[in-house]
């Protein structure tokens, strides 16, 4: 025997996009139950950076910065092509700034627009800044205890794996730029004068990044009553004369029918923690070892829907970013921003170079497969060891090699020569010390021949603007050296189900499935291939979240 439950908006997932929607739903005078499979909410844009890529904001205007929806249509049609369709990228273009217009209205979530370059700085309809938002911090105190459901940060997004740092402060603390000492003091100050807080235990309460965006969600959420179910995945949907009508939910354990009067919005996420799903459509080698993602993404949405005839796209792409894999660590981690410092190389077996290494993350992952380089090995010396951080090791000035974690120690190859480094991390030495030796001509007329390293505006965002000539190029030669292996991991697939531009679900001759519409991981991406900014994952699962809320609703064509 089930359960039954009756509600006008089903809501599976509750990532960012699915509480995006379930505040708009709601405001728009709908019901609203939304079911998470685990046991915390916010999924992976909780873990996240909380950054969303919004062109032509009002944001934006207040900073000065001048956009509109035709150059950010131009940007992305010329990044993207024809993997998308015009209608479906138009309408994330007009959408966006509207979606946060109505948040920042309508419910507790704040933004400011950041001189974040797009990834692609240099293309037509570009900007140099102000399209990347990052939320601003919260309270988590407002939230109650009801904040420590929320999924958490990784460890690597937190600065000395425990102090919150928004967008703009990790970018101070990453690259050293001036003040960036006494903004680190400030953060651990807040930390420990929040005495109720620490008395509740370790976790802070100044909520930046994916917890800042989450957690006024959620609050907003709650305060339009909207209901939320933890533990509850969704097994099934359900349908009758061609229109979805609710779904299965085990709430608890417990088989519960829950019929959705209006309309089913899957939200789950993408594959990336299903290996069979992954070994059958992404590039080999993969592993599910190497994404960043949360692990209940396993792509339940994609599949439910496929089974009532829903058709897919973009299945062999995924946000892919280099990682870092340490054995018995829950999560992989991605190396967002520490590629572009200077010191650096990653070589390939044969201990050369094949891409420039700061290139935008997704662009990093491709690269490593079209060189035929997995893993890749970032290589450094003491100086960068000492001065900036990389992955899970801190820098060494607040983390000695002597206070790395075992497992992480075990993985660090570290050697007193180039050449025994590469005998004992498996690399051809004539051929790294050939690289180092270049790179070393490079760091001293700051040009980058072979890759044009610091050569773009994107590449220079998170270099050392102290070190001169090429903030992202400096020499590599003192003792010891340093190596560690990188995979071409990623921070959730960008494969799914086809939508329409009002984010409904489309079936196998391009029909809107009726009552079924898909955003974030589980629909398949509007970039396409592409990752056109810092946020452009998020932007448009919260958009389009918003898109489908409004349709649903009667409140958009
Ligand atoms: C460290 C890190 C930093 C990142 N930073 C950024 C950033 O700054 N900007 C950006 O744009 N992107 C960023 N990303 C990527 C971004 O977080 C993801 O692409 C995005 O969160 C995906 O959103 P989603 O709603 O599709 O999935 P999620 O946020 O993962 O939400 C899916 C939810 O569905 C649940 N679920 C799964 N199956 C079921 C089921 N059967 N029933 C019910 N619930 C189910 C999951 O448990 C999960 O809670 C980052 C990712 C990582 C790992």
């Amino acid at each position: 025997m089930s359960d039954t439950y009756d509600t006008d908006v089903l809501i599976v997932g509750s990532g960012a996009g699915a509480l995006t929607a379930a505040v708009t739903a709601a405001h728009g005078g709908a019901r609203v139950l939304v079911v998470e499979k685990s046991d915390r909410y916010g999924g992976t844009s909780a873990m996240s950076g909380g950054g969303i890529w919004i062109p032509a904001s009002e944001n934006a205007r207040r900073r000065g910065a001048e956009d509109s929806a035709e150059e950010a249509f131009l940007y992305m049609k010329t990044m993207i092509g024809d993997q998308v369709s015009d209608q479906r990228i138009r309408t994330f273009v007009e959408a966006a700034p509207e979606m946060l217009d109505f948040l920042q209205q309508n419910s507790h979530v704040r933004y400011e627009a950041i001189p974040y370059p797009d990834y692609y700085s240099e293309q037509p309809g570009a900007k140099r800044g102000y399209r990347t938002q990052s939320p601003r911090v919260f309270n988590g105190a407002k939230i109650g205890d009801d904040m420590y459901d929320m999924r958490e940060q990784p460890p690597g997004a937190l600065a000395q794996g425990r102090y919150t740092m928004s967008i703009p402060e990790a970018r101070k603390f990453l690259t050293q730029t001036p003040g960036w000492r006494l903004t680190l003091l400030k953060v651990v100050i807040a930390y420990y004068l929040d005495m109720r807080g620490r008395l509740k235990g370790r976790r802070s309460r100044r909520l930046t990044q994916g917890n800042a965006l989450v957690g006024t969600l959620y609050l907003s959420a709650k305060e339009r009553g909207v209901e939320l179910w933890l533990n509850a995945p969704m097994v099934s949907l359900e349908s009758a004369d061609g229109r979805v009508t609710g779904a299965l939910v085990e709430k608890n354990g417990h088989a519960t029918r829950v019929e959705a009067k209006k309309a089913v919005i899957l939200a789950a996420g993408g594959f990336e923690n299903n290996e069979a799903m992954r070994r059958q459509s992404l590039p080999k080698p993969t592993s599910a070892d190497w994404t960043a993602s949360q692990e209940h993404n396993v792509g339940d949405a994609i599949n439910a829907a496929v089974k009532l005839g829903a058709k897919t796209d973009l299945m062999q792409h995924a946000w892919w970013i280099p990682v870092v894999h340490v054995p018995g660590w829950p999560r992989a981690m991605g190396i967002f921003a520490e590629r572009s410092l200077p010191g650096l190389v990653i070589v390939n077996k044969a201990g050369r170079r094949f891409a420039n290494e700061a290139l935008p993350y997704l662009e990093s992952g491709h690269a490593m497969y079209e060189a035929g380089s997995v893993p890749s090995w970032v290589v450094f010396d003491s100086a960068f060891r000492r001065k900036y951080p990389f992955g899970p090791l801190g820098p060494g000035w607040a983390t000695p090699d002597e206070y790395l974690p075992g497992k992480v120690k075990k993985l660090l190859v570290k050697a007193n020569t180039v050449g025994e480094l590469a005998a004992s991390a498996g690399l051809d030495a004539g051929g790294l010390e050939d690289t180092i030796e270049r790179n070393n001509r490079f760091a001293e007329t700051g040009v980058d021949t072979d890759f044009h390293r610091g050569d773009s505006y994107y590449d220079q965002y998170y270099g050392d603007s102290r070190n001169k000539p090429n903030p992202c190029i400096a020499r590599i030669g003192e003792p010891p050296f340093y190596a560690l292996p990188l995979h071409p991991g990623d921070i959730g697939t960008k494969g799914g189900l086809l939508t329409d531009e009002n984010a409904r679900v489309l079936d196998q001759s391009d029909t809107p499935i009726a009552g079924l519409y898909a955003i974030g991981n589980t629909s398949a991406s509007v970039m396409g291939d592409k990752y056109v900014g810092a946020g452009a994952t998020l932007g448009p699962a919260m958009t389009f979240g918003y898109v489908a809320a409004r349709h649903l609703t009667g409140n958009r064509k």
